[in-house]
């Protein structure tokens, strides 16, 4: 399929860059994973060229501003990456877009820049790499904190989609996956940390209060499709005291988009459009930790409709962003 859009597609800019040298590995294409994340134009606009991609919308690698310490440098970090994403988005506005990087550890300063970075310099969204370190390691801030609840306010008035990526879970947090290190990251340890990090907010009541906030998961919703029937089941026999009003399937399908990003196989695919239907889930890649070629290999081709291979690619996205194209 051609012209399609994409929007789980990273870059660095050098302050942020190391946070993603765990992820580099042998390279198997003419630049690492560290070049690619830094390069925002030849490299990047050929892979587009060579596949059907159309328009990217870029965001920051992560966990870009999720871990930096002082909340006044997170700000100022998360301002220089989103005025350096807005030069080149400038430079190349027929192939870029852009997602805010936000400094969720001081909630003022995270409105601040919401603001900026949608009415000044014209980004799609936001996107945050899952929990927030404010001051400590230790001290890890979920998106569902009731501090966050001016700015869940803001981004429903400016009407634009929160895409939640994700982030290594503390060492504390994994002890269950203790010296079993091949299961960290995108093997297995992202997917359930975001899908609880997207539980403890789809959970949390937060939707009922801000009905129309917009939440983008990638990787075909971390498994939540999937697993979102047993979720429902078990809390309509007994709430144990959860806050939301409704039952998580029901976000799923009015507050809940999902992408196709690192997850290029159908049957989970397929599970994704039974349970949310086609209209809630948009083509990506996860650039440059996936290839692009492999993303768009498999969707150019795979076993749905080409109706809504259409809407996958393309159709959603436009709608979503309320593009111009
Ligand atoms: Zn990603």
């Amino acid at each position: 399929m051609l012209n399609k859009i994409a929007l789980e597609e990273h870059f660095a800019i050098p302050e942020t860059v190391e946070g993603s040298l765990l992820y580099n590995r042998d390279a198997t294409t003419a630049l690492g994973i560290p070049e690619r994340l830094l390069d925002l134009m030849d490299y990047r606009i050929k892979e587009m060229d060579d596949n059907g991609i159309d328009l990217t919308i870029l965001s920051l690698n992560s966990p870009g501003i999720q871990d930096i310490l002082s909340p006044a440098e997170a700000a100022k970090t998360a301002r220089i990456a989103n005025e350096r994403l807005a030069e080149v988005i400038e430079k190349k506005h027929d192939r870029f877009r852009g997602f805010a990087a936000i400094p969720m550890q001081d909630p003022d300063a995270a409105i601040a820049e919401l603001q900026h970075a949608v009415l000044n310099l014209g980004m799609l969204g936001v996107m945050v790499n899952g929990f927030s370190q404010i001051d400590t390691k230790e001290n890890c801030v979920y998106l569902d904190d009731p501090m966050y609840k001016p700015f869940w306010a803001e981004l429903e008035k400016l009407d634009v989609p929160f895409y939640l990526h994700p982030r290594e879970p503390m060492p504390w947090n994994t002890k269950l996956l203790e010296n079993h290190f091949w299961l960290h990251g995108a093997a297995w340890a992202f997917d359930v940390e975001t899908a609880t990090h997207a539980l403890r907010m789809l959970t949390s009541g937060m939707f009922d209060e801000f009905p129309r906030l917009k939440l983008l998961i990638g990787h075909l919703g971390e498994g939540l499709p999937f697993l979102v029937w047993r979720c429902d089941n078990t809390l309509n026999k007994r709430k144990r005291g959860m806050p939301a009003k409704r039952q998580i399937a029901e976000y799923l399908n009015d507050n809940v988009w999902v992408t196709t990003s690192g997850q290029f196989h159908t049957p989970p695919l397929i599970c994704t459009i039974l349970q949310m239907g086609a209209d809630r889930i948009l083509f990506s890649t996860d650039y440059p930790f996936e290839e692009v070629k492999d993303a768009s290999n498999w969707f150019n081709t795979c076993s749905i409709s080409e109706n809504d291979r259409k809407k996958i690619g393309r159709q959603n996205a436009i709608d979503l962003f309320k593009l111009k194209l």
